[in-house]
């Protein structure tokens, strides 16, 4: 999988993490609590999938 430039990541145990960066070809990130964020704290990444969930 090529990296995406555009997206670095930390959460190392994503099955789309390489090297600090994103690995999937687009990205959904959403309010994680329904209403509108305010704070960076309050968003998800919902194309997050955990290594072990296949
Ligand atoms: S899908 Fe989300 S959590 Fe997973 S590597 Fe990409 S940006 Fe990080």
């Amino acid at each position: 999988m090529n990296k995406n430039q555009d997206i670095r990541c930390s959460v190392k145990n994503c099955i789309y993490y390489k090297d600090n960066y994103c690995t999937a070809e687009r990205i959904q990130v959403d309010n994680q609590y329904g209403s509108l964020s305010n704070t960076s704290d309050e968003t998800i990444c919902v194309t997050f999938r955990p290594k072990d969930d296949r």
